[in-house]
């Protein structure tokens, strides 16, 4: 294995990037840094990093490249990151993209993951997604979890994130195609891209982003 495995996980949202990195972060004994995660943690403690980003979350526009490099350059600065890290929602931009090259140097990202939906697909699971504010995990509007609005899990409130509604949708969507699909290029012409199917189940998912991982013997 190599001194840090670092892999990125592109897609759409709704793409099934926080299931597959929970998976896998799990799998590799290396966190999963999610910059959405770590930005919605600051929304709910009320800090003032919370309070500067939390109208440009609801809304579904992205935060300036400035502050979320800082805060992944200060994540990578953690122990737990010394092996690396499965990053979920960043980079999403080209400059965060070459940011994240200066932040890692010589050990930079081994490989990156393409998770594809059909744009109808992400459209309907964002909208009937809801999330249990405690612990992260994911339900349908459909599981019990949703309806009750109490974590199976650990007891927590379940809700339908503020930008999992229709508008904010549609404009996330419409980011991601516009600043962050350019980003499949930059790692393809690296050799470091690997397209999975993400409209499968999500072991199976997990299964083809693990064959690709020891395909290129980074684990
Ligand atoms: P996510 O959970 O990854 O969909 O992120 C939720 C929201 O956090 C996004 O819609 C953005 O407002 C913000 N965000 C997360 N990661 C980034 C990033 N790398 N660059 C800019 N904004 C981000």
């Amino acid at each position: 294995m190599p001194a840090r495995l670092n892999l990125v996980v592109l897609g759409k949202q709704g793409a099934g990037k926080g299931t597959q990195c929970k998976r896998l972060a799990e799998t590799y004994s290396i966190p999963h840094v999610s910059t959405g995660d770590i930005l919605r943690a600051a929304v709910k403690a009320d800090s003032a990093l919370g309070r500067e980003v939390a109208a440009v979350l609801e809304a579904g526009a992205l935060v300036s490249d400035d502050l979320v490099i800082k805060l992944v350059e200060a994540r990578f600065e953690e122990p737990d990151a010394a092996r690396g890290a499965l990053l979920d929602g960043f980079p999403r931009t080209l400059a965060q993209a070459e940011a994240l090259e200066r932040i890692l140097g010589d050990d930079g990202v081994k490989l990156c993951v393409d998770l594809e939906v059909p744009i109808e697909l992400v459209t309907a699971r964002l909208s009937s997604r809801r999330v249990c504010q405690e612990c992260g995990s994911i339900y349908r509007d459909t599981d019990i979890s949703a309806i009750s609005g109490t974590c199976e899990k650990c007891g927590g409130d379940v809700i339908q994130r503020a930008d999992d509604q229709p508008d904010a949708i549609h404009k996330r969507l419409e980011t991601y195609e516009r600043d962050t699909a350019p980003l499949l290029e930059f790692y393809k012409s690296r050799g470091l891209l690997v397209s999975v199917n993400g409209d499968q189940a999500p072991d199976e998912v997990t299964g083809a982003i693990m064959t690709a991982v020891h395909e290129r013997g980074l684990a």
